[in-house]
């Protein structure tokens, strides 16, 4: 499987090159194949049970951190395939890259805060980012003229 063969449809399904069809790009695993475009119901493959209790496991596979995690509406878990970090005393597993995950959202918060500010306030969120050259006019740059 290469990237470069892949179409990745909305929501989350991928169909591959030769028409295969998988539930997510991350499961991509003959357990996960749907069928194939050139006979598969596409309509009726969007409601199917499989595809509903897909998307209802990652739910219900959500770990007793992450109910009680503040990020839980940001992250939801992550990806289940990468549910599987053991926490002693637990029975559901945690998502391994959660640490990674609270540190990427603790730090990028204040941003995204004042980025949602600026937009009910009706202005361009990139407003958050420092004017360029310190401030001075944006224009061309100057070159000092050359000795002659
Ligand atoms: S940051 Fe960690 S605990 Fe919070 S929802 Fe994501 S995986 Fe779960």
């Amino acid at each position: 499987m290469e990237g470069s063969n892949q179409i990745v449809s909305e929501p989350r399904r991928l169909i591959e090159h030769n028409g295969d069809i998988y539930a997510c790009d991350h499961f991509v695993y003959p357990e996960y194949r749907l069928g194939n475009l050139h006979d598969t119901d596409l309509i009726a493959l969007a409601a199917s049970p499989f595809l509903q209790t897909f998307g209802q496991d990652k739910l219900e596979g959500l770990s007793p951190g992450c109910h009680a995690c503040r990020y839980l509406s940001l992250c939801f878990g992550g990806c289940p395939k990468d549910r599987f970090a053991q926490i002693k005393g637990r029975d559901v597993p945690q998502n391994y890259l959660c640490a990674s995950y609270r540190h990427y959202f603790e730090h990028t918060a204040p941003a995204m805060q004042r980025m949602a500010q600026l937009i009910w306030q009706g202005r361009s969120p990139a407003e958050i980012m420092p004017p360029r050259n310190g401030g001075a006019e944006a224009g061309p740059q100057r070159h000092p003229a050359k000795p002659g």
